[in-house]
């Protein structure tokens, strides 16, 4: 049987399998001095002051909205095409979220939608505390402008870079921070590096980074200027909120750190990989996906769009070739569970065209070359 492509797997090579052992065989699992590197690695790489660790992008979407302060009170906006975590991570605040519909070419939120939606809000005084722009299939949106149009506004930003570790946007990294106010990534297997499980949140805040390391343990401080009371003893300490347990471990951290060794050369690969793609198949009656100018993409996907009256049966026949194709993503309102909280697709009429021709080929650092050729070739053959 010839064997399926996935359209995407993570790369787990002898050298984060030993790191990880170490790990196993050391005094600390978990909370030890493992994370603390790992966050400083990540830091450092972005240029942003400050990272804090988590056991998923969704948990540290979830703390950076509390740290930034949203209640049941607030309205949280972020991009239809993403997936559900990026919304429901403001339900889990208690808070209302809606959608700004995306840009047809870059599908990343539309920084013009999301002008004139400000516009109207702010005048039914329904303005949101945060927008939540995602960083779809790893090239960055025009942060500088949705930096320009949500600062007029008041309104704050935490970017889901959860595709774009490694990309670059007008020549700094993704999560330098420089037009938000805190970037979260993903660590989860499909993604650009992997810890299992995990995330992590950098801000340039040192405020931001407290509170997010806070609410990530319980809500508790060992740290004397940030207790009410005085410490009546060396074992004192303090929960000054609610937090959580969303700790990172030390053995995921420890794998963390040997991927992140490798991060530029897979930001390489998959960019020489969808190189070749939109070389192979720049003749074919498909939209290849826009090449961002803000900088390099992650590439964390690959998306083209075919034609919606062909889109059921290209998708169907690649599936059947075993080229396991996708799609990032149905739109969140179109969900059940946002569908009986009433949500609908109104004035959103390009994340439908979006949904209705969208599809990600398979991209990963290990895909082969013959892989991509047996990929563009069933392309070709199917979309014919
Ligand atoms: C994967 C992903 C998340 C959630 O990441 P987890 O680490 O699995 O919690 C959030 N937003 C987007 C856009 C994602 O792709």
């Amino acid at each position: 049987m010839i064997q399926s492509i996935p359209y995407g797997r993570q790369d787990v090579t002898e050298e984060d399998v030993l790191a990880v052992s170490n790990i196993l065989k050391s005094d600390f699992l978990t909370q030890g001095p493992t994370v603390p590197q790992f966050e400083d690695d990540i830091a450092r790489y972005c240029s942003a002051s400050y990272a804090v660790a988590v056991n998923s992008a969704t948990s540290a979407l979830h703390i950076a909205l509390l740290a930034l302060g949203v209640t049941r009170d607030d309205f949280v906006w972020t991009s239809p095409i993403s997936f559900v975590a990026s919304s429901n991570a403001a339900l889990y605040c208690g808070a209302s979220i809606d959608f700004v519909d995306i840009d047809p070419d870059t599908f990343n939120m539309c920084p013009v939608a999301l002008e004139s939606k400000l516009h109207f809000a702010a005048k039914s005084n329904l303005l949101p505390k945060v927008i939540v722009p995602v960083h779809l299939a790893g090239a960055s949106c025009d942060m500088a402008r949705l930096y320009e149009i949500a600062s007029f506004y008041g309104v704050k930003i935490v970017e889901d870079a959860s595709h774009a570790i490694g990309a670059d946007y007008r020549s700094c990294k993704v999560g330098s921070c420089q037009y938000s106010d805190v970037t979260v990534f993903s660590f989860h297997p499909v993604k650009i590096i992997t810890t299992g499980e995990g995330g992590m949140a950098v801000t340039n805040s040192s405020d931001l980074a407290n509170k997010l390391r806070l609410l990530r343990s319980h809500g508790i401080t060992r740290s004397q200027s940030d207790m009410i009371k005085k410490p009546d003893g060396p074992w004192y300490y303090e929960q000054i909120d609610l937090g959580f347990n969303y700790r990172m471990t030390d053995i995921q951290a420890a794998l963390g750190i040997s991927q992140q060794k490798r991060l530029d050369i897979y930001i390489d690969v998959r960019n020489e990989i969808a190189q070749s793609y939109s070389c192979k198949m720049s003749s074919l009656p498909i939209k290849l996906p826009h090449v961002s100018e803000h900088g390099r993409s992650s590439w964390h996907l690959y998306i083209i769009r075919v034609p919606p009256q062909s889109h059921l049966k290209v998708f169907n026949s690649l599936r059947s070739d075993n080229i396991l194709v996708n799609l990032h993503y149905i739109p969140i309102p179109m969900q059940p569970y946002y569908q009986r909280m009433g949500y609908t697709m109104e004035g959103l009429p390009n994340a439908i065209e979006y949904y209705h021709s969208a599809m990600s080929l398979p991209i990963y650092p290990t895909l082969s070359e013959l892989d991509q050729e047996r990929v563009a070739e069933a392309v070709r053959r199917h979309t014919k």
